[in-house]
């Protein structure tokens, strides 16, 4: 209270000196004493209330003196002491206060702070303070030198007359554009104006990055109170880079490491208008990008009709399987209450570049009620939601989108980070428009494709269904030839648009049951085509249940059991590429990628039943057509054996979505229940499933890498498991020394640059 009456004798404003000590005990109280701002507000409310004034500065001294009575009192009974009075108690709590948001102790601080350079962040500096309270001619505000929405290169900033400190952002009065307006800094104080154009220009000569600095006019005198480098969207990001190359202040490379690779992802999806209201009823795994707005189906079936019928439409489920895949493909978005960040969802949402929040425990789905439940919010059939597949958020009702634009900026980046790369960038797609979507986003081929997908029309699966129920191999055939037309013109397809760029095409991996009818109807249908009695059916969909169908008959295994599945995807394949070399003369050599293999010898077995096949094919048609073989690296023993796998391979495709679940021991269909509780305890510092565990599943990519390369020199390393669309796992696999990652097409962006960055970072 002294120090008030000081202030008073020495500026002869007493309103003033009592709107400061207002301020002080509310900042102080919230910052120092845990006294929560919400407090304040309200006891400030009362008495502007009582007063009957709209705003702060309406209030004379008597009101201020009531507001620092409340907060007095307030302070008194939440902090439960008083409010300090002995300045030097202040200071030695705020300085306090500071050092305990870093979670360093005082004393070492103390004793260290002379031989610690003040960079790391250890030296609290006090200074003196201006105000921008004292009448007329104060004012307080922030700037950003550019603007820091779009990044156009234009001063950009707000303020307040006869304000102070946070009163701009805290949004009390509406703040006035410093320039630009009539009722602008410029117009107003233009001398002061030029002041402050001027050190815009001087700060971002001096750090060469765009600067938010917070100002003061104490009585027509401008002070700057600190300047830092400014927050920027993805798309300000792009444009500030690439300005600042081309007014010489940054090089390329800095150009480079100024943008986040994950944020370019904002870039190329709709996003949610951020100036919408939400009401955000749930969250769950951000597992694919995105904004989505439709009305709620819950299943597949439901999705391709409402669609049909002109709806938009978000797919919920408990989670999905490939049986979803047409449902997916129209629906805007999807839910799914189980699975985790490389659950099936997931994994094919991204693909499609469709939103997708995965994994949302509280989430209960009843599709024979058509109804959901989460929390106590029961959304039913035909309800809109909204998705915000970049938060994880689960919204009631329709919220506003914007679309993405894509600007010159963000190819001049792209082409930059194409000349710093080492890697090489392909994608995982399954259809030829996947793969035009990935060209276009640059990739250089594709790392996998994953050739389940394709069986799942509604033509296809049956021929599926006959395939896997058959009773012997004749059957067997009859079925599979009736999938070879189908599967040659996919590989068609795929292999014209990728204009003989490499092409990784993956032979069957799933668990069989995916395929087989569950609804007694399907199964009725199945028996009439088949000629089988239903019972006889059911008991063979029994026969194939297993407990860990993800550990069971699946990858390779399928094949070893029943050769024709392999031998026709091979045939299909070859006569692909031979017939596109005679038809349009395309040059195409053609990766045939052999799942989970575990042994050296499931793959000397299949390899040698893949190059019979394929050169059997080729000498039919006639054609001289090259073709490699290889395996992916997805079990822990392959990766171990690495060296006798590699006498067998001509690449190896590291999948560590299956290497990271085996190596864990941890399903990434059911992880996503309990992982999250992990990241929030620290037990673990991410997802394993987003970005690559680097001492355990890491070390296992080098142990392979070592011994593949020890036997075959020559062999090709890539990854295709969705850790190659996260940057921080491709730095690893830079580093480790691969030869490229392949990643879903949305992600081919975040890729390229995230490739380049790695070598920036480690030359
Ligand atoms: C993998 O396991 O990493 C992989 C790419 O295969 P999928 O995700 O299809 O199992
Ligand atoms: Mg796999």
């Amino acid at each position: 209270d002294d120090t008030v009456q000081g202030l008073i004798a020495q500026t002869k404003n007493e309103r003033m000196a009592y709107d400061s000590y207002r301020r002080l005990i509310n900042m102080f109280g919230d910052v120092v004493m845990g006294v929560d701002h919400e407090y304040f507000e309200e006891i400030l409310d009362s008495v502007k209330k009582k007063k009957g004034v709209k705003l702060d500065t309406e209030l004379d001294v008597k009101g201020l003196k009531e507001v620092v009575e409340g907060y007095k009192n307030l302070v008194r009974e939440k902090a439960g002491k008083p409010f300090p009075n002995e300045p030097l108690e202040q200071l030695r709590m705020a300085i306090d206060a500071v050092f305990k948001s870093w979670n360093i102790p005082r004393a070492i601080t103390y004793r260290k702070l002379n031989k610690i350079p003040h960079d790391l962040g250890t030296a609290v500096n006090v200074q003196t303070m201006v105000f921008g309270n004292m009448g007329d001619d104060c004012a307080t505000g922030v700037a950003f030198t550019r603007d820091p929405s779009t990044g156009e290169n234009k001063f950009y900033g707000e303020y307040l007359f006869n304000a102070q400190g946070e009163d701009v952002v805290a949004g009390i009065r509406t703040p006035q554009p410093i320039n630009e307006a009539e009722n602008s800094l410029e117009k107003l104080m233009p001398e002061l104006y030029k002041q402050l154009y001027a050190i815009r220009g001087k700060l971002e000569n001096h750090y060469a990055d765009i600067q938010d600095l917070e100002f003061t006019i104490q009585n027509h005198k401008l002070w700057i109170l600190q300047t830092r480098n400014g927050k920027r969207t993805p798309a300000a990001a792009v444009k500030i880079a690439v300005d600042m190359v081309e007014e010489g202040l940054i090089d390329k490379k800095q150009a480079l490491m100024r943008i986040n690779p994950s944020q370019l992802d904002q870039l190329l999806h709709p996003t949610l208008d951020p100036k919408a209201k939400k009401n955000v009823i749930g969250k769950g795994l951000p597992a694919s990008p995105g904004a989505a707005v439709g009305k709620v189906v819950f299943n597949a079936e439901e999705a391709e009709d409402w669609v049909h019928k002109g709806e938009k439409v978000i797919l919920v489920r408990t989670e999905t399987s490939p049986e979803d895949i047409n449902g997916m493909h129209v629906a805007e978005g999807i839910l799914t209450a189980r699975g985790g960040m490389t659950s099936h969802a997931a994994v094919v949402a991204r693909g499609m570049g469709k939103c997708c929040v995965a994994g949302c425990n509280a989430l209960n789905v009843d599709e024979a009620k058509g109804k959901a439940t989460l929390g106590d919010v029961t959304v039913s059939k035909g309800d809109f939601l909204t998705l915000d597949g970049s938060s994880g958020e689960i919204i009631l009702g329709q919220v506003g989108t914007v679309e993405p634009k894509l600007s010159g900026n963000f190819g001049t980046i792209m082409q930059w980070a194409d000349e710093v790369r080492m890697l090489n960038v392909r994608t995982n797609a399954d259809t030829p428009h996947d793969c035009q979507v990935a060209r276009d986003f640059g990739a250089e081929g594709i790392g996998l494709t994953r050739t389940e997908h394709m069986f799942f029309d509604a033509d296809r699966i049956k021929a599926v269904r006959e395939m896997i129920l058959s009773k012997n191999v004749e059957q067997r055939k009859k079925a599979l030839a009736k999938l070879l037309p189908m599967q040659k013109s996919d590989f068609k397809g795929i292999f014209k648009v990728m204009q003989g760029l490499p092409v990784t095409i993956r032979l069957l991996d799933p668990p069989l049951h995916e395929f087989l009818p569950k609804a007694d109807k399907e199964i009725e249908e199945l028996s009439r085509e088949m000629s089988v009695p239903k019972a006889e059916l059911e008991q063979k969909i029994e026969n194939l249940m297993e407990l860990n169908p993800m550990l069971g008959h699946r990858g390779c295994r399928l094949a070893i059991t029943w050769p024709e599945i392999y031998e026709m995807q091979v045939q299909a394949i070859i006569e692909a590429a031979c017939e596109l070399k005679k038809e349009e003369n395309l040059d195409i050599v053609p990766e045939i990628m052999i799942p989970l293999v575990g042994h050296v010898n499931e793959l000397a077995y299949l390899r040698k039943l893949t190059e019979e096949t394929a050169n059997a094919v080729i000498a039919q048609k006639g054609v001289d057509l090259k073709y490699v073989v290889g395996t992916m690296i997805e079990l822990p023993r392959a990766a171990l054996t690495a060296d006798e796998i590699a006498t067998q391979a001509q690449f190896f495709s590291f999948g560590t979505n299956d290497l990271t679940q085996t190596t864990f021991g941890l399903s990434r269909d059911d992880a996503g229940k309990f992982l999250p509780e992990y990241i929030d305890k620290g037990i673990l510092a991410c997802d394993p499933f987003v970005s690559i565990d680097q001492n355990g599943v890491g070390s296992l990519i080098q142990i392979a890498k070592e011994k593949g390369r020890k036997v075959n020199p020559d062999i090709k390393l890539g990854i295709c498991g969705e850790h190659g669309g996260d940057p921080a796992s491709i730095e690893f696999c830079h580093n480790v020394g691969l030869n490229y990652v392949s990643c879903s097409p949305y992600r081919v962006p975040v890729a390229r640059l995230a490739a380049a960055q790695a070598v920036l970072k480690n030359s």
